[in-house]
């Protein structure tokens, strides 16, 4: 997919680690698909709290001497691409405050639909807030609470707050781990030797060499202190509403996301879309990267030959400087480039994870057709994409999704396509979901279906 939806946010931590600030730095590097506007750092000595953010790549905002300045043997990190609150550095997290708990640091993905509503009423109340950022009504809550100890004060914030969220908290002793109660984002632990580990996903585990224990449950609240690990149930059970675009987008391929693989995912939406609209393709050719496995899926199913034909310029920049003369799809050939000589005179069936406004898979279709296809069938790994997402997905709004106003024959017509045929809703499902287990009917799927499982303001239905 390249008309995106943006991706949300990472966060990492580890416990009781000689090189802490290091091991965070690479947990945020494996993360970076998740967020790419700003990234930070806080450690601790168990005395005090350093905190080190910048905007841009991980690779860019830490140096040698930045992670050196990183003191301490715990710490916690986060990427980030903003979903609530404007770009800017003030909004970069870990947050990192002094309040009546002591020095408390935070890393947040996910979005909290109340936030504004709890915001405003603390305002009055006289907070002052140094960001835009939805998280910061989590610390203010927390500074407010009468709580004995971090983990009620914690609970009783939360308690206040609707919507989701993956949390990693930051103290002097503890790093604390909270899924929100329906558990929309991802969150996992393991072991990196005697040192526990969070990440949002797997391949974090992977490059450090940890080993994945388990999810941090929905509603859940993980404190891991030295040589200790204690788990408590803060929430009453409701039902379970991961984000079904895990599977479908946003997660890497070689991540383990809500009990199972990504890449299992991707290849079953690939084989089931091919069941239910197949096609007389001569070849299958994925809109990279993201429909790579689902193609691959269309391809083993189908038995129609799948090569590389969309080739992706990996080191394209945010921006870029257009030449005074125009070139045809410039914008989408400065990320994509076609390979003739795979698609002339063939039937070619694209496969990729959705159509967004419609623009630029009208122009990959052009493009394949200037390369000479014979006939051009697009083919979508999930159903239309018909409804913003208010738990941590940038989207366009409603009225911008094409899926929400066109029928397919509407949307094939505009991409100027031979065919479109999108996965069914319960194809998907039964793709992503672990049969008889964690998965399956268990799933939010409300950009699919307008049926969102938390209420929001309504007027932000436009
Ligand atoms: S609305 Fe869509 S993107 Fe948002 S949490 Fe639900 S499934 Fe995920």
């Amino acid at each position: 997919m390249l008309d995106k939806f943006r991706e949300e946010c990472g966060i990492f931590g580890v416990l009781g680690h000689q090189e802490a600030a290091r091991i965070a730095y690479l947990g945020l590097y494996a993360l970076q698909h998740r967020g790419q506007e700003s990234a930070g750092i806080v450690s601790t000595d168990g005395h005090d709290l350093y905190r080190h953010t910048g905007m841009g790549y991980v690779a860019e905002i830490f140096t040698q001497s930045s992670l050196e300045n990183l003191k301490g043997v715990t710490a916690i990190g986060h990427t980030r691409y903003s979903t609530a609150g404007e770009s800017s550095i003030k909004n970069a997290q870990p947050i990192l405050v002094s309040c009546s708990q002591g020095d408390l640091a935070l890393c947040h993905n996910g979005n909290l639909v109340n936030a504004l509503q709890v915001r405003r009423e603390l305002e009055q109340a006289g907070s002052i807030f140094q960001s835009s950022s939805d998280s910061e009504v989590i610390l203010h809550l927390i500074a407010r609470s009468q709580k004995a100890s971090i983990e009620e004060a914690i609970t009783e914030a939360l308690l206040q707050l609707n919507g989701a969220y993956s949390l990693i908290f930051l103290t002097q002793e503890k790093m604390i781990a909270v899924r929100d109660p329906r558990g929309f984002r991802p969150l996992s632990f393991g072991w990196l030797n005697d040192s526990p580990v969070l990440a949002s996903e797997t391949c974090a585990f992977d490059l450090i060499d940890a080993e994945f224990e388990r999810e941090v449950g929905p509603g859940e609240m993980l404190t891991l202190s030295k040589g200790k690990v204690k788990s408590q149930k803060i929430f009453s059970s409701v039902s379970e509403s991961f984000c079904i675009f895990e599977h479908v987008y946003f997660s890497r391929p070689d991540s383990q996301i809500f009990g199972k693989s990504v890449y299992e995912s991707r290849h079953l939406l690939g084989r089931y879309l091919a069941q239910e609209h197949p096609v007389d393709g001569d070849v299958v050719l994925p809109v990279p990267d993201s429909g790579v496995a689902a193609a691959i899926g269309f391809s083993r199913e189908s038995g129609i030959q799948f090569e590389f034909g969309l080739i992706r310029n990996h080191y394209v920049g945010r921006t870029f400087i257009e030449p005074k003369h125009a070139i045809r799809h410039f914008g989408v050939k400065i990320k994509l480039n076609p390979v003739v000589e795979l698609i002339q005179g063939k039937r070619v069936v694209l496969v990729d994870d959705s159509i967004v406004r419609g623009t630029t898979s009208r122009k990959i279709v052009k493009m394949v057709r200037d390369a000479g296809a014979a006939e051009v069938h697009m083919r979508i790994s999930c159903p239309p994409t018909i409804s913003p997402c208010f738990y941590g997905v940038d989207t366009p709004t409603k009225k911008e999704l094409i899926g929400s106003s066109h029928s397919v024959a509407e949307i094939c017509k505009y991409i100027d396509a031979d065919s479109l045929g999108y996965l069914s809703h319960e194809g998907m499902l039964r793709a992503c979901g672990v049969p008889g287990g964690q998965g399956q009917g268990h799933f939010c799927s409300a950009c699919y279906t307008g049926d969102y499982p938390v209420k929001f303001p309504e007027a932000a239905l436009v």
